[in-house]
């Protein structure tokens, strides 16, 4: 697949600075858990470096993965 000249690119704000961001999609790690609440997405702050982690709803899942985001799912094993 050959790139576009511009990269998809997504807002991102972080809780810990209040830096609002557009990082390209492989700034981006998307999550996959088995449940809503353990599906989150993942960046880096580029101003303040720290690691952001966010809920990650269907649009967001959908957009990020069409972007070609990397996913990893997360696997729950029974304990
Ligand atoms: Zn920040």
């Amino acid at each position: 697949m050959s790139a576009l000249a511009s990269p998809t690119r997504f807002r991102a704000s972080c809780p810990d600075c209040r830096a609002t961001a557009e990082l390209e999609a492989r700034a981006f790690r998307l999550a996959l858990g088995r449940t809503k609440e353990r599906t989150f997405y993942s960046f880096t702050c580029p101003a303040c470096g720290v690691a952001v982690r966010k809920p990650a709803g269907e649009r967001i899942i959908d957009a990020l993965t069409g972007a070609g985001v990397p996913t990893m799912r997360l696997h729950v094993g029974a304990r």
